[in-house]
């Protein structure tokens, strides 16, 4: 039994304890106007355009230069390189705007985060200088490429070669699903000198687009997201010099999941983007469209499914933001990046699959915005490591 005096000890502690975890859910006024920027960049420059973007599989590089413009691209990037040096939480924030509009042209703005990261990640002053400063000094595209044809969720498997020439080095390889890849002036590369080595044999490189040998190949058809560019690269006889070298052999593997860990919360921030526009769409249409005789939203099976819909994106913006919180505090926790990521993917597959059930007959066609979302929100579970592969890193993680 505790005596009064032991209890008002532990109060004291606890409330100690309370104050060094305080948690505050408001957001800055930087946070908030830079909010309220992307959201009038998305109202006024992505909504307008998505529909025929999607139609045409055409990317709005007109739209890419003005988010540049106006400071959306390359938000993270290092101020003294050039650029707005927002944090993860920021540039998380920013693609839930832009999301909301088309997660395709979200999609192609944010893939210059993926290829600046490794580069801030591992990059000497001389690479980040020369390429983070291309990136802030005129509005271009960069990609990050480990994907291979052999070699997707299996990273460790990927097979392009280099072998050293002197003292520089040569690329042989093929490179696909690159996002931005017939764009992009430079290719963040991950290869290795030994496919038997596994993670052990693979380096990384900055590759030139103007390179001999390198090519942009084959542009995707796809599902959803089709606004944005995702292609193949071919690297033939790629000869790279050796002040590009990133990451050095054994290390590439290391700063591929290492930047993954880092734009992972970028994924379920686009998520939460796609569910708000589901709920949004689904509870104006819900409130419009009659059946036996009242609106659709007073039948209770349509609200519990817009309240589902509420529920996953509230959840979906507690992770995204917990995992880019930890990122700005300088935890290194892929565990949370990975929660973020699987259930804001799966959340956004779910919640749109509902949205065009509530849209009825009208949810299947084109002249309504929801199907368009549910064929965006597919490869969420797929890029940046399937939910199988997220399931797999936080089981490895719970059993180390
Ligand atoms: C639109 C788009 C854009 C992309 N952009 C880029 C980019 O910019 N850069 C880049 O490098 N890549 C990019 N990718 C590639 C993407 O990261 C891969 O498609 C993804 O990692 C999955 O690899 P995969 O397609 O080879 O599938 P596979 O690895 O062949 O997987 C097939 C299925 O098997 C499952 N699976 C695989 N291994 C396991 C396992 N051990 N246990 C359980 N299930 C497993 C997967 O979850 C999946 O369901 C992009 C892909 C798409 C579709």
């Amino acid at each position: 039994m505790l005596t009064v005096e032991q209890v008002k000890q532990v109060l004291t502690g606890l409330a100690s304890w309370a104050e060094d975890l305080m948690i505050d859910f408001q957001l800055s006024e930087e946070q908030k106007a830079l909010i309220e920027t992307a959201r009038r960049f998305t109202k006024e420059q992505i909504i307008p355009i998505a529909a025929e973007c999607d139609r045409d599989s055409k990317f709005p590089m007109h739209v890419f230069k003005q988010a540049w413009e106006i400071g959306l691209v390359n938000t993270t990037c290092p101020a003294e390189y050039g650029g707005a040096a927002l944090g993860e939480l920021e540039n998380a924030l920013m693609s839930e705007e832009l999301a909301y509009g088309c997660s395709g042209i979200q999609t192609s703005i944010l893939a210059n985060v993926l290829a600046l990261t490794p580069i801030k990640l591992a990059g000497n002053e001389e690479q980040k200088k020369k390429y983070l400063g291309m990136l802030t000094s005129e509005p271009i595209m960069a990609s990050y490429a480990t994907t291979e044809p052999g070699a997707g969720s299996d990273v460790a498997g990927l097979t392009t070669r280099f072998t050293r020439h002197g003292d520089d080095f040569v690329l042989n390889g093929q490179k696909c699903w690159i996002t931005n890849a017939s764009y992009a002036r430079f290719y963040v590369v991950f290869a290795t000198s030994d496919p038997s080595l596994r993670h052990k044999g693979i380096a990384a490189f900055i590759v030139d687009r103007d390179l001999p040998g390198l090519r942009p190949g084959k542009k995707e058809d796809k599902l959803g997201q089709r606004a944005s560019d995702t292609a193949v690269v071919h690297l033939d006889d790629v000869k790279v010099p050796k002040a590009n070298l990133l990451a050095p052999e054994g290390a590439g593997f290391k700063l591929a999941m290492e930047t993954f860990n880092q734009t992972r919360p970028d994924i379920a921030a686009g998520a939460a983007g796609v569910m708000r526009r589901a709920l949004d769409e689904s509870v104006a249409y819900a409130k419009e469209r009659k059946t036996f005789g009242v609106p659709i939203a007073q039948h209770q099976l349509i609200q519990a499914m817009l309240a589902e819909m509420a529920i996953r994106l509230e959840a979906t913006r507690l992770l995204y933001m917990k995992a880019a919180h930890n990122l700005d505090s300088g935890v290194r926790d892929p565990i949370v990046s990975s929660y973020a990521k699987a259930f804001g993917a799966d959340a956004a597959m779910a919640t749109t699959i509902d949205a065009v059930q509530i849209f009825g007959g009208n949810g299947y066609v084109k002249e309504y915005p929801v199907e368009k979302l549910m064929r965006d929100a597919k490869v969420l579970q797929i890029y940046e490591g399937t939910s199988q592969i997220q399931r797999l890193v936080i089981a490895r993680s719970l059993l180390a």
